[in-house]
């Protein structure tokens, strides 16, 4: 679950990271209150959930005369389509120089792996697209509790020692929070010393109870609904649900979509074994997304039963068609039971698919 910057700010703030003074504000007015702690010459950085803000107009300066005008102004915008609903509000920092440091895990040596440029900011993908030795990177045993002096050595370069403390620190938050990333860019160094200017922080989801995190922003209210049963479910773009068992059955339909050139709207797998009640919720569940129309339910009867899964599908009784591919165990009683009820069972993938997109269209 990624955090917000302000909020990834607090807790890098515990672990002994120098951070500019700020205040979360709600509404424009609730500036001025804050004023006088944080400073004449501020930033207001837009807290939302999307990677260069900067360039995109979520972070604007301003003084103490224009902070609520200003303020209001950046409410008042979208960055890249996502509403305004916070804003942190900092002391402006008087920059000297901007670095980039992350922390992530690395997949191919399964371990934390640090990464720091000389020239952070918002260029940053585009310094390193330009010139892959701009940044260096070192892999650290999670074994150590402090990244190593002679791999800090490493990773600076030629860059101030005194960012050193602040990367140690960073260690500490990336590993002790079961973080799948932990980013200052920039990390910046100043007359009054060094600062994270930004921040980033994801958690693993698989961590979040642990954590101590009991909802997962990250995912919407189906998928929460979805993680609730048991189901593998993804969002997708298009109109045509998708419900199958198993999940190569499930990307196979997906396929064959693709291939007739629709468009699914989720991927679902119910699991093995499903019964009447689980078929319901995952028909009822891709039937409440916006815009979907028909959905193929795609099956195959072993331990599942084709007329538990009838049954199911009758029960959640939907306005989107459904139409059906099942093969296996009880399939004729599954047939009979959809047919007495008016759902389409078509006998293969393919002519299931074939009859959503007609629907779809
Ligand atoms: P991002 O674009 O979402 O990564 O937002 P950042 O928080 O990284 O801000 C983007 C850029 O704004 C930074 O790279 C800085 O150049 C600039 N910036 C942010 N905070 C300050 C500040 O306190 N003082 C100054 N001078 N520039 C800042
Ligand atoms: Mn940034």
């Amino acid at each position: 679950m990624k955090l917000l910057e302000y909020e990834a700010k607090e807790i890098f703030s515990k672990y002994g990271i120098p951070v500019p003074k700020g205040v979360l504000i709600r509404a424009p007015e609730e500036v001025t209150a804050h004023l006088p702690r944080i400073g004449d010459a501020v930033v207001l950085k837009a807290q939302v959930d999307v990677g260069g803000r900067g360039k995109a107009g979520g972070v604007l300066m301003a003084e103490d005369a224009t902070a609520v005008e200003t303020a209001r102004e950046l409410f008042s915008r979208e960055i890249k389509g996502v509403p305004v609903r916070s804003i942190l509000v900092e002391e402006r920092l008087a920059i000297e120089h901007e670095y980039y440091v992350s922390i992530a895990v690395d997949r191919s040596s399964r371990q934390p792996v640090v990464l720091f440029a000389d020239a952070g900011g918002v260029e940053i993908e585009n310094a390193a697209m330009a010139d892959e030795s701009a940044v260096r990177r070192v892999v650290v045993s999670p074994l150590l509790r402090d990244i190593p002096p002679f791999l800090m050595r490493e990773l600076l370069g030629g860059a101030p020692k005194e960012l050193a403390p602040t990367i140690n620190s960073l260690y500490h938050a990336f590993q002790e929070k079961d973080a799948m990333l932990a980013e200052i860019n920039p990390l910046v160094t100043t007359p009054q010393g060094v600062y994270a200017a930004d921040a980033k922080l994801i958690i693993d989801d698989n961590a979040l109870a642990r954590q101590g995190i009991a909802v997962n922003r990250d995912l919407s209210e189906r998928e929460r609904e979805a993680e609730k049963h048991g189901f593998s479910y993804v969002e997708l773009d298009g109109s045509i649900g998708v419900i199958g068992n198993g999940a190569g059955l499930t990307m196979s339909t997906l396929d064959l979509i693709e291939y007739y050139r629709g468009q699914a709207a989720n991927f679902l797998d119910v699991g093995g074994g499903a019964d009447q009640e689980r078929v319901m919720h995952a028909v009822r569940l891709v039937a409440s997304m916006p815009g979907v129309n028909v959905i193929v339910v795609n099956l195959l009867g072993g331990i599942t039963r084709c007329d538990e899964v009838a049954k199911g599908i009758i029960a959640a009784g939907v306005a989107p068609t459904v139409i059906v591919r099942m093969a296996g165990t009880n399939e004729e009683e599954g047939r009979q039971l959809l047919a007495e009820h008016g759902y389409r069972m078509l006998e293969s993938m393919d002519a299931a698919v074939r009859a959503a997109m007609e629907v779809a269209a």
